[in-house]
């Protein structure tokens, strides 16, 4: 199937000059849904995963299924101020200005293995966080995978040895 076919591109969306990767054409479709987590999931078969850690918020429509399909459980990284319970914060740098990422203090086990899933691997900074917040949190990161590694902007360069998968490349 081709799922790139699925990818709407939008530009200037958020902002100008940015060509932003819809998904929704994709989540539409069942069969390509299907396809595309069972891929995932196929990946990571062997590699005894413990959870899922998907950021806010389309990571959170791949990881839920994704966890579901493994057998795995699913924790949510979000926003500041979002999570209702005590917190890990880590902070990162944006092209212009900050931005914070939240993961509850108690939702890894000490040792657990874990694969960090969201929609777009784009400067890499979000994913970067996120492995330091599971880090911080007690959890080995096993793995970082996306449905789409916008790889001109060089992102893998900040996930250091934190191997990557993904679906789609551009
Ligand atoms: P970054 O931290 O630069 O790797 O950006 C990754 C985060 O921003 C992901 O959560 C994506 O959902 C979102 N993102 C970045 N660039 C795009 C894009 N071109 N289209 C859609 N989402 C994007």
């Amino acid at each position: 199937m081709d799922i790139k076919s699925l990818i709407r591109d939008v530009p200037d969306f958020p902002k100008k000059g940015i060509i932003f990767k819809d998904i929704t054409p994709l989540l539409k479709d069942p069969k390509a849904f299907q396809e595309v987590i069972h891929k995932m999931a196929e990946h990571y078969k062997d590699q005894k995963i413990n959870s899922i850690v998907a950021m806010e918020s389309r990571g959170f429509i791949l990881g839920g299924a994704l966890a579901i399909q493994m057998g795995v459980s699913f924790i949510p990284v979000r926003k500041p101020g979002k999570l209702p319970w005590k917190t890990l914060q880590e902070t990162y740098e944006l092209e212009y200005g900050k931005d914070t990422l939240e993961i509850h203090q108690d939702s890894i086990a000490k040792g657990d293995k874990v694969l960090v899933l969201d929609d777009v691997l784009a400067t890499g900074g979000t994913a970067a966080a996120t492995i330091r917040l599971v880090e911080r949190a007690g959890g080995n990161v096993i793995g970082a995978c996306f449905l789409m590694h916008l790889g001109f902007l060089n992102g893998h360069e900040k996930l250091k040895s934190t191997p990557i998968f993904s679906i789609l490349h551009y």
